[in-house]
């Protein structure tokens, strides 16, 4: 028969990441980032995908065609955002990773080949973290503080792999509207972690990824519905002080219609009163100035576990 002291580790320990204070008496916050997987995103999933021209030249695309475009967009709206740049789109597209950098904008860590990280050892996962901030390093100059898991597979080791090689960021967590510190334990470097929360509603892989044979389906909306969606979700976070972050593919919304859409949501945007538009890394910064009290996100326990340490 169960017991309350049973049920009750069960529990999860940390309470609901709160509303922040954002800076100059703003009321929200948000930034638009962008995942340049380019072909890393499709290699990772099959490598033999690379014999495939048709479907590499549509990933091609993002770098070659997106990025740019989207850069103009920034440029005129005068709005610094975030990158997530692969190791391998780093090391196959410098020239358009060195742009990115020179439009002003943070580049921050995605993986190598985009690695689906579900399950990946902790000895594997160091390894193309650290092949992923040579190759960003290598072609840019720069070491990145904030890293996106790739899919927003996270592992409950990966926290303190990132203190380790001084990340201050994170942005592949679910369970919030608003950034929080994460409290990351058994890690040789910081104790902490800025989380910045993300939403597959808020992601335009859901919306226009459409790639036959390779991700099991897919879908080709409207821009309009997209947008419709991502205001919706903009003008509700507005409303309760919280985080908005978009996730943007160069290869999906680079394609022109997609690209003016994202103009409109600009728009939108600046015209909002009190919303902070900002890049990922200024958010982390400002969070980690407020001193907020750590945040557990642990594993959930399964029912008959024993309660112990955790693992991984
Ligand atoms: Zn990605």
């Amino acid at each position: 028969m169960a017991t309350e002291p049973e049920r009750n580790h069960l529990r999860s320990t940390s309470a609901p990441a709160a509303a922040v204070a954002w800076p100059d008496g703003k009321t929200s916050a948000a930034c638009l980032s962008f995942d340049v997987d380019a072909e890393s995103a499709i290699l990772s999933i099959d490598t033999r995908a690379a014999n495939r021209m048709g479907p590499m030249s549509h990933q091609a695309y993002g770098p070659l065609v997106g990025v740019p475009r989207i850069l103009e967009i920034l440029e005129r709206h005068r709005i610094r955002s975030t990158f997530f740049v692969p190791g391998y789109t780093a090391d196959r597209y410098p020239d358009t990773v060195r742009a990115i950098r020179d439009g002003g904008h943070e580049i921050a860590h995605h993986g190598y080949l985009h690695e689906d990280t579900t399950n990946l050892s902790r000895d594997a996962e160091a390894s193309m973290l650290d092949r992923g901030l040579e190759a960003i390093l290598s072609a840019t100059g720069i070491t990145p503080v904030g890293y996106r898991a790739p899919m927003w597979e996270i592992n409950y080791h990966t926290p303190a792999l990132l203190t380790e090689r001084g990340f201050q960021y994170d942005s592949s967590l679910m369970d919030s509207d608003h950034p929080y510190l994460l409290a990351v334990e058994g890690a040789v470097g910081g104790t902490t972690l800025v989380e910045i929360p993300v939403s597959w509603a808020l992601d335009d892989w859901e919306q226009y990824a459409y790639l036959p044979g390779l991700i099991g389906s897919g879908l080709i909306e409207s821009p309009s519905k997209a947008l419709e969606m991502w205001m919706l979700e903009l003008e509700a976070l507005h409303q309760i002080g919280g985080v908005f972050s978009l996730t943007c593919h160069p290869f999906l919304s680079g394609r022109p219609s997609r690209a003016s859409a994202l103009e409109q949501l600009v728009r939108r945007m600046e015209e909002i009163p009190g919303l902070w538009i900002a890049s990922l890394e200024e958010i982390a910064a400002h969070v980690r100035n407020l001193d907020l009290e750590p945040r557990r996100v642990t594993k959930p326990e399964l029912p008959g576990e024993n309660p112990g340490p955790e693992s991984d």
